[in-house]
């Protein structure tokens, strides 16, 4: 069954060559399609951007070299949430409808959110929330004084490094990883387990779970850890408590 708003803007980012970071060459216009892809959270397959370009932290992504995009993409099962809350997603297939820099590409947006196949949510979005965009930015430069380095998606890939963080692998706790903005939260305030709660410091064991949930990246502790299936069932069995404690952190 057809519905005729059933679209959403995706941002993209690309480098200088018109390259997204998974090697997907995009054309000036017309339909891309990913090289490869898979049904999972696996950014190395598919296409990738923000959706509808509105996230408080880029990642990877630069506002003042490469390029920027638009792209026109149907909301169905292979739209998939990398990250709820930089509101990272991965998809399939798109149209390029737009190019530009990144404020350029916010103001398409905010023009075309009232266009009749696009989802029904467009209409509440605000210039000031959008990648660019003049507020954007000064919200972002006042940020910037306080806030240490977000981790890039490069380093969340780590593809060489069998002992990288992001490998699921047991490891302590350094300064450094409690002083990351996970979830945009200053100074570690986010590097908690998942399941207790327990806020991290220097020396305590910790887990990343990259890909367990569908929806974000998880940590858990040493005492909580197990293994990943059983892992798995507690979250769903705690999900709505957990979603509460999350959005009265946020
Ligand atoms: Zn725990």
């Amino acid at each position: 069954m057809l519905f005729d708003d059933t679209f959403v803007f995706m941002m993209v980012y690309l480098d200088d060559e018109k390259m997204d970071m998974a090697g997907n060459k995009y054309p000036l216009h017309g339909h891309v399609i990913a090289q490869e892809f898979s049904n999972d959270v696996d950014i190395q397959k598919g296409l990738y951007g923000i959706l509808w370009g509105k996230t408080d932290h880029l990642i990877y992504e630069k506002l003042y070299s490469g390029h920027w995009a638009i792209l026109k993409v149907e909301k169905n099962s292979e739209l998939i949430c990398i990250d709820k809350f930089s509101n990272r997603y991965k998809f399939k297939t798109g149209e390029i409808v737009y190019n530009g820099i990144a404020w350029s590409c916010s103001k398409y947006i905010i023009q075309h959110q009232n266009d009749p196949e696009i989802l029904e949510e467009a209409k509440y979005l605000k210039i000031e929330d959008l990648v660019g965009s003049k507020f954007w930015n000064k919200k972002r430069r006042e940020e910037k004084k306080t806030l240490t380095t977000v981790p890039s998606i490069e380093k969340l890939s780590a593809k060489n490094d069998p002992n990288h963080w992001t490998k699921n692998v047991p490891q302590i706790a350094t300064k450094e990883h409690c002083s990351i903005p996970w979830d945009g939260g200053k100074n570690g305030k986010y590097f908690r387990c998942n399941l207790c709660g327990h806020k991290f410091i220097p020396g305590d064991q910790w887990r990343f779970l990259y890909g367990l949930n569908k929806c974000r990246n998880l940590m858990v502790c040493g005492q909580c850890d197990d293994k990943d299936e059983n892992l798995r069932d507690k979250f769903s069995e705690i999900e709505e408590k957990y979603s509460w404690i999350w959005r009265e952190q946020h």
